[in-house]
């Protein structure tokens, strides 16, 4: 059996790309490359897993974990940790990397706070991770329902502490921002996803500074929130670009930087170009830590709301030891 090889320049894993290609057959299904050992997870069986399935059907919530195909579904759903998606399960983009259904969606639901309210009380949790569909349709794109849940929550579990990972607000962000902000989640997320050459093919429906400025724009209405982007590796993206984009979301001041493989949810989506080795994902890291981000996550496996909670607790303590050090300098 042929194995993979790591490259010698980027320390990268190539599959079987270094392979001939064979000829398919008519009829055949085309090849997806072969994930490397460190890939690979288990199926969920564990009764925690059917505890927030079950939650997750009874008040009718989507979630991201099911709808993108998540590797980390077992272990997260057993430890009833689950990314909700709001504003129905239809996104009006399609990007090549993304699994989410896209069409027109349908109406939105008024109960939809509420019940996510309640399914975050009856689970206890500490930390929560909302996200949504991209809801080009509507005059906000969406906002006010992230208001709504925000203040949902607030009103039925307050201890709560909330994450939310939202889409660009393409032409109207400045207003949606302004609201989303004023409701006070404690974390606000919205992801680069990939490194700006990239944008035309896979992320055709965003501007990569538009999504920057967003951020950019959270932290100066707000600095008290703490603000958190993440990136796909393996598209095809080089290492210096990568550094590239690191120094520009620190100059948007973003504290928390996120950093994933890609992996390819269906033979139509993008395709896999490169397995990074846990080894580069690491070097990643260092050099992100260097560059001053407050907390980075960078495996993998890592997705943006992978171990949310134990990230956010960590970054809170980093922001606390830093006000600490320049008051006593100060
Ligand atoms: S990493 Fe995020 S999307 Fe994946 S299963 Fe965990 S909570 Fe869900």
């Amino acid at each position: 059996m042929t194995r993979g090889l790591a490259s010698a320049r980027t320390g990268r894993y190539l599959g079987r790309m270094n392979d001939i290609a064979p000829i398919p057959m008519p009829g055949s299904k085309p090849e997806r490359a072969r994930k490397p050992d460190w890939i690979r997870v288990k199926a969920p069986t564990s009764p925690g897993y059917h505890e927030t399935r079950r939650l997750m059907r009874e008040k009718g919530l989507a979630t991201v974990c099911e709808e993108a195909a998540c590797p980390n579904i077992g272990e997260c759903w057993t430890k009833k940790h689950a990314t909700v998606m709001i504003l129905g399960d239809v996104c009006t983009r399609a990007c090549a990397f993304c699994n989410v259904k896209t069409g027109m969606p349908r109406r939105v639901d008024p109960n939809e706070p509420q019940n996510l309210a309640d399914a975050a009380a009856e689970m206890g949790l500490e930390h929560i991770v909302i996200t949504s569909v991209d809801r080009d349709d509507l005059p906000d794109g969406g906002a006010s329902q992230f208001v709504k849940v925000i203040e949902a929550l607030r009103r039925t579990t307050p201890d709560t502490t909330i994450e939310i990972l939202t889409p660009d607000f393409r032409n109207k962000h400045e207003r949606a921002i302004e609201a989303i902000v004023a409701a006070r989640p404690d974390v606000y997320n919205h992801n680069l996803e990939t490194v700006p050459r990239l944008y035309p093919t896979i992320r055709p429906g965003a501007r990569y500074y538009a999504s920057l400025r967003l951020l950019e724009t959270v932290k100066r209405l707000d600095p008290s929130i703490f603000t958190k982007s993440g990136i796909m590796l393996g598209l095809g993206e080089e290492r210096l670009e990568v550094h590239q984009v690191m120094d520009d979301m620190r100059s948007a001041d973003i504290d928390f930087l996120t950093m994933g493989q890609y992996l390819q949810p269906t033979p139509k989506h993008a395709k896999v170009m490169e397995f990074v080795t846990p080894a580069a994902f690491n070097a990643y890291a260092a050099i992100a830590r260097a560059k001053g981000f407050l907390q980075v996550a960078s495996s993998p496996l890592t997705r943006s709301s992978y171990h949310a909670g134990k990230d956010f607790a960590e970054m809170k303590a980093a922001r606390a030891a830093q006000l600490a050090k320049a008051h006593a300098k100060a």
